[in-house]
């Protein structure tokens, strides 16, 4: 059964979306099986440039089921004005299917969301005030609403009605803020049901159905494997897990029908947030990198907040390959280094005096220091180049040693933010 996911070996902002994009050709339906809003997937095609949020990136083919599974988050009013704007750039209007399983992204979620990082301050994770945190804990502590239930007036409102008197207490209380009333919540919900109804599917039946029928699946991952609550730099990670495997609750796929698991890197690191970042580059290197990457920089394609930056780190990203079962790799942003006459690597950290190479947790991290490599710089630009054996010998050996240090076969190099900037190895 053809089932492929692809997802972030690192912190995040890999280029998911613009791989999702290209992958997507050979796709029929494309699935986000977490997280909501907060993504921020940067996709340049013959459309234009896009930063999708909670859309999954097979949006600009007119072929491709896009599904959101039932481990979501839905932001109904983002998830209505991102399909306005791909309307007003001229996208023809995507296939679009919800899970009636997945929950709703509630008022007080991006409310709490904001006032608990404002009241945090120089303490805060540095959240994309998306309400995902508080959305994720009311999930798990059973008061959340599921897609279904906005069908169903009276239960509707005894779900936000109950929901609402813990909210209430907190949001007077703890945060001196307006208590929030019932009816308009309810309001603000429904006004969103009569165009959201014909996007509502049981979605576990159809992912069935596709894969009786052999139908190529995509799985988009958001994020990356160390923002993985469990497995990642906790407590500064996010609060659904971005691994393959959890699309298989996310998404509500069978675990025996993965065919490949295809982790996107980047060839050098970046972080938006707060929490440990060893490689972390500071002063005029930091702005030369910053300045170089991405499409136009290194920002957040969701917030617009300048990403922290360095080196590639191969403990890092090792780990994030393993704990994403990952067959092969795209390494991204191999055009973005042409610049640089040596390149550093970070092969292991140095923790109290001694050598690591096993990602440690956040506690230890604290302390790391990276101990570096260098390679020699291929100092041209690579973009144009579509042939692996076309590269500058150094930017061959860059990708072969890193390929070695994170024991995981690369299988497409990306050079450049645009579809088509892929270089297959075979
Ligand atoms: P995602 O969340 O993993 O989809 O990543 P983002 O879209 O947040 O960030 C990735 C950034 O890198 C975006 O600005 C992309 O346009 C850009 N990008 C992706 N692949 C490449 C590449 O190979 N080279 C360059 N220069 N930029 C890339």
């Amino acid at each position: 059964m053809p089932i492929e996911a692809i997802v972030g070996a690192n912190w995040g902002d890999e280029g998911k979306g613009k791989v999702t994009d290209y992958m997507a050709a050979q796709a029929d339906v494309v699935i986000r099986y977490q997280g909501g809003r907060n993504a921020g997937h940067t996709v340049i095609n013959d459309f234009g440039k896009f930063a999708l949020h909670l859309l999954p990136s097979g949006v600009f083919y007119r072929h491709i089921e896009n599904v959101l599974g039932p481990g979501a988050a839905i932001d109904l009013a983002a998830l209505f004005e991102e399909l306005d704007l791909l309307e007003n750039a001229g996208v023809p209007t995507p296939r679009v299917s919800i899970s009636d399983r997945a929950q709703v992204v509630l008022p007080h979620h991006s409310l709490l969301d904001v006032l608990e990082e404002e009241r945090l301050g120089g303490q805060s994770f540095g959240s994309t005030r998306a309400g995902i945190a508080p959305f994720y804990a009311d999930k798990y502590l059973k008061i959340g609403v599921q897609i279904a239930d906005l069908f169903d007036t009276d239960r509707l409102r005894g779900r936000v009605e109950s929901a609402l008197v813990a909210k209430n207490v907190l949001l007077e209380h703890l945060y001196d803020h307006p208590k929030l009333v019932v009816d308009e919540v309810l309001d603000g919900l429904l006004q969103h049901r009569e165009r959201l109804e014909p996007m509502v599917q049981d979605v576990s039946a159809r992912v069935h159905d596709w894969l009786q029928a052999g139908q190529r699946v995509l799985l988009e991952g958001q994020l990356g494997a160390l923002r993985d609550p469990d497995h990642g730099i906790y407590p500064f990670s996010t609060s659904s897990s971005p691994l393959a495997g959890f699309a298989c609750v996310g998404a509500g796929v069978p675990p025996t029908a993965f065919e490949r698991i295809v982790a996107v890197a980047k060839c050098y690191s970046t972080c938006v947030g707060a929490g440990p970042f060893v490689t972390e580059l500071s002063g005029s290197e930091a702005e030369e990198l910053r300045e170089r990457g991405g499409d136009a920089g290194e920002y957040g394609a969701t917030t617009g907040r300048p990403r922290r930056v360095g080196y590639f780190d191969a403990v890092a990203t090792r780990y994030g390959c393993r704990i994403q079962g990952a067959t092969e790799v795209v390494l991204t942003g191999l055009d973005v280094l042409g610049y640089l006459d040596e390149i550093p690597l970070c092969t292991a950290y140095s923790i109290e005096g001694a050598q690591v190479r096993e990602f440690p947790t956040t506690a230890r991290l604290d302390g790391a220091t990276g101990v570096f490599e260098s390679l020699e710089g291929w100092k041209t630009d690579v973009s144009p180049i579509r042939e692996f054996g076309e590269l500058p010998r150094q930017a061959q050996r860059y990708v072969e040693v890193i390929e070695r240090l994170i024991e995981t076969p690369v299988g497409w190099v990306s050079v450049g933010p645009e579809r088509d900037a892929m270089i297959r190895r075979t």
